[in-house]
């Protein structure tokens, strides 16, 4: 056998590089539609901490940037069907005056279907779209709000699957009524005025009720220190190793 070694300082470098192409999501000032959707509480840790992702959920974001770049590039230049087509389409909802209400990103917008690219790693049944979506919630969630800043009711999901059954791909379309649409839109509403008090008293919404999506949060540790730690700043940096970024000042 040749010698062979794992070469640790190239694995930090790259690393380091995937990380900081993933630094500025946290630094956004308006109300983004992820921001509503799972944990009203993470974006408020994730703006004052802006901690480093781990390196899992850096490479699942990689592997989820890479399908959504192949598709964006066979729309563009093959789709006949598709026209219009645009990558990280930015969106944004505004009061009739002009106040922002909401922004966003498609993933790939188009006329007259935008498209969502959806990368999952969890061993569910491509071909039993109900539970695959009924699963995936917050992907309906997402995409519904974005159909209602685009007046649309009907959107695409292309879904890579890489799971203990192998690689797969499907792209599926769904469409929603209109009442399915306003009733949604209303729950929006409600949680951005719910997110707006507790940015004016300076305070945190509660934690999310879908604990699941505590596990790899990066900012578990503070989330859960009890308040009087972390107001306090050296504190924090102290005891929590896992928010390895500093908090902004
Ligand atoms: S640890 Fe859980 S509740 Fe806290 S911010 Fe993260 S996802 Fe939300």
């Amino acid at each position: 056998m040749p010698d062979i070694t794992i070469d640790v300082s190239m694995k930090d470098r790259v690393m380091k590089h995937l990380a900081s192409q993933y630094r500025d999501e946290s630094a956004r000032t308006g109300t983004h539609v992820s921001d509503l959707i799972v944990c009203l509480r993470r974006p408020f840790l994730m703006r004052e901490y802006f901690p480093d992702w781990d390196s899992k959920t850096l490479l699942r974001f990689t592997l989820g940037r890479a399908f959504e770049k192949v598709v964006h590039e066979e729309l563009l230049l093959n789709s006949n069907v598709l026209l219009n087509v645009e990558q990280e389409l930015e969106v944004t909802h505004d009061e009739e005056d002009g106040t922002p209400v909401l922004e966003g990103h498609i993933d790939i917008g188009a006329d007259p279907l935008d498209v969502e690219t959806k990368f999952t790693m969890k061993s569910e049944d491509a071909n039993d779209p109900d539970e695959l979506f009924a699963g995936n919630w917050y992907w309906l969630e997402q995409a519904m709000t974005y159909a209602v800043m685009r007046r649309r009711r009907s959107m695409m999901f292309w879904v890579f699957f890489a799971t203990r059954w192998g690689l797969d791909f499907v792209p599926y379309l769904v469409k929603w009524n209109n009442s399915e649409l306003a009733d949604h839109w209303r729950v929006m509403m409600a949680r951005k005025k719910y997110v707006e008090g507790h940015r004016i008293l300076g305070t945190l919404p509660e934690k999310t009720e879908h604990k699941w999506a505590c596990n790899g949060c990066p900012v578990y540790k503070v989330c859960y220190m009890d308040d009087s730690r972390r107001g306090k700043r050296t504190r924090v940096e102290e005891t929590t190793n896992s928010v390895r970024g500093k908090r902004r000042v």
